[in-house]
């Protein structure tokens, strides 16, 4: 029995998450440091591939991540 090939299978690559996602855990908890480095122009996706990858993959992340960046931006222009 091997594994479906993503390549053939769009469900499989579907359910298939990129090897470098940090997984939701680590990904919240880092989270409002990736949003914190991201508006002091640092080079996120160079420094936290897996956030980066796992924010791509996950919509409910994505979410908080999109929430957080807004509430952060808001309080640097206050
Ligand atoms: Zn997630």
């Amino acid at each position: 029995m091997t594994a479906p090939n993503p390549d053939q299978d769009p469900l499989a690559r579907f359910l298939t998450t990129d090897p470098a996602d940090v997984g939701c855990g680590e990904a919240l908890a880092l989270l409002d440091v990736y949003v914190d480095r991201l508006l002091d122009g640092e080079d996120v996706d160079a420094r936290y591939p897996g956030i980066v990858a796992h924010l791509r993959d996950c919509g409910p992340c994505a979410e908080d991540f999109d929430g957080l960046l807004a509430s952060a931006r808001a309080d640097r222009e206050r």
